[in-house]
């Protein structure tokens, strides 16, 4: 380890969702590892997110710790206050209380979702600078946080306070841009600074947050290397591939890890069985109990392929709306689908489960222990996504022993290597061309390997064994943490400004 990356770093994670609080989705989960594994690694971490109706301080052993802090918002202040509980013992997770903006049942949805993550992110700087903890980086997170980079440039730019602070603005998903209109400005306090590039005619007339956090921030990061590429081109950069491509060398792509100790089949108490790569006959049985929930004939002798996800198009279910009919007239197989989403997706599904009653399991709602049974009893994972930052599914499927059938995009790309059956090498099965008979003809491989099982066990096995956690990734933000110090310091050299 160099000197620089042996120092302790002050690092404010700012997050709208931190598992186990609150969460909706993958960010959810990185703000509830990540800062755990930086901790490990020696730093000073502390996470900041809103407390939401939801999130119980008797329940989560939260304390108040400021009861009067006056947050600066439109011509006027607002008042919160602020709570502090702990993530895994060791890491403090602040939270911003409004009874106005936050005490309400769900995390988003509000038509003023736009103000409350000003307040939320405005709270976040004032409450640090109340309690005097200068951060060395704040990192933030999606749309909800992405105005803090653009405040630090403009109107603290010169406060001594965070001079030295430099931020790192993490794109979850660049299909959320959190876009708004010019009152926003006002609200945020920077309507004197205008529009934003209006190169951009989708951007001329708007105010794209998370545009705003690529702009500003020191350094960009997204959730995995092949999105980090993917991004700057207009095919998947939703718009914004123009500032990407004008920032790149400050683009850096980060895969997300998973928890692999709340992750793992040998202690997973919502499997009928554990098991681990030494004992990997007995993962039948949860085929067997899988089988049993779906209400399909118990019999280990067919592949059975699982889904678990959100039911948009961003998954790639319009392929799957071609393939599944064909797949189950043509092949035995069998089908488990978890998931929830949009409405015409869930009826596709409701017309497959009447079509083949007793070839599929099919679960249209949110059920986290079914997901684990899915994932421990299925044969195979499919994930044919027409975009995937990073994905979380996959790697799970592979952590419990079920083999990735997906489509090379994004992080799927970064995690599941095609099975080449004449070197013996890969981990799953890929497509590339978003084609439905692209995705067919993968399955089909995949269900003619898993005949063979010596070398469908290799495969499980590969994918068991597979690194995932969190601490690889960790040391690569603190890489990133230090470039953007890197930069920042250029920077006030250059401006002379503090
Ligand atoms: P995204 O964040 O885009 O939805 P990811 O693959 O990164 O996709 O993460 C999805 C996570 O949510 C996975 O852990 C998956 O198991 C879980 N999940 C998705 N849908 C459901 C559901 N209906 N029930 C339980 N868990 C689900």
């Amino acid at each position: 380890m160099t000197e620089q990356s042996a120092r302790q770093l002050k690092v404010l994670f700012c997050s709208a969702e931190v598992t186990p609080f609150a969460k909706t989705g993958g960010l959810a989960d990185v703000a509830g590892s990540l800062p755990k594994a930086l901790a490990r690694l020696g730093h000073d971490i502390r996470v900041i997110t809103p407390r939401y109706g939801r999130v119980d301080p008797v329940r989560f052993g939260l304390e108040p710790v400021l009861d009067d802090l006056q947050v600066p918002m439109d011509e006027t202040f607002e008042p919160v206050k602020i709570y502090a509980g702990r993530l895994g013992n060791q890491v403090p997770v602040y939270f911003v209380d409004s009874q106005k903006y936050f005490l309400r049942e769900g995390i988003y949805g509000y038509p003023d979702d736009g103000e409350r993550f000003i307040l939320f992110s405005r709270g976040a700087l004032e409450f640090i600078k109340r309690i005097g903890w200068a951060p060395d980086i704040i990192h933030c997170n999606d749309w909800h946080t992405a105005i803090i980079p653009n405040w630090l440039k403009t109107i603290y730019s010169a406060d001594p306070f965070f001079q030295k602070t430099a931020t790192v603005y993490t794109i979850h998903n660049l299909a959320y841009q959190g876009i708004f209109g010019w009152r926003i400005l006002e609200i945020a306090g920077i309507d004197e600074y205008g529009f934003l590039y209006p190169e951009i005619p989708e951007l001329a007339n708007v105010v794209d947050l998370m545009a705003r956090g690529m702009l500003f921030a020191d350094v960009i990061t997204t959730v995995s290397e092949r999105y980090a590429q993917e991004i700057l081109t207009p095919e998947y950069g939703e718009k914004l591939d123009p500032i990407l491509r004008d920032r790149k060398d400050r683009l850096f792509g980060i895969l997300n890890g998973i928890d692999t100790e709340e992750l793992n089949p040998a202690t997973d108490r919502h499997l009928a069985v554990n098991f681990d790569v030494n004992s990997l006959d007995r993962r039948v049985e949860n085929k067997l109990d899988l089988q049993r929930q779906a209400n399909m004939p118990l019999n280990p002798d067919v592949p059975l392929l699982g889904m678990i996800s959100r039911l948009t198009d961003q998954k790639g279910f319009d392929l799957v709306g071609q393939v599944i009919e064909p797949l189950l007239r043509l092949f035995d197989v069998q089908f488990v689908l978890l998931g929830t989403g949009d409405p015409h997706y869930h009826a596709m599904f409701r017309r497959v489960a009447e079509q083949y009653p007793d070839r599929t399991g099919i679960f249209l709602t949110f059920n986290a222990e079914l997901a684990q049974k899915i994932y421990g009893g299925s044969d195979m994972f499919l994930m044919p996504s027409r975009f995937e930052p990073c994905g979380l599914g996959q790697m799970i499927a592979m952590r419990y022993g079920s083999v990735p059938v997906v489509r090379e995009t994004g992080g799927l790309a970064d995690t599941v290597q095609d099975f080449d059956p004449r070197t013996g090498e890969g981990n799953g099965f890929t497509f590339k061309q978003y084609d439905p008979w692209a995705f067919f003809a993968a399955i089909i491989r995949a269900v003619e390997t898993w005949k063979h099982r010596d070398v469908w066990r290799k495969l499980q096995i590969r994918g068991m064994t597979r690194d995932f956690s969190w601490d690889r990734s960790a040391r690569k933000y603190v890489e990133v943490y230090l470039k953007a110090l890197e930069f920042r310091a250029a920077e006030v050299m250059a401006t002379g400004r503090p």
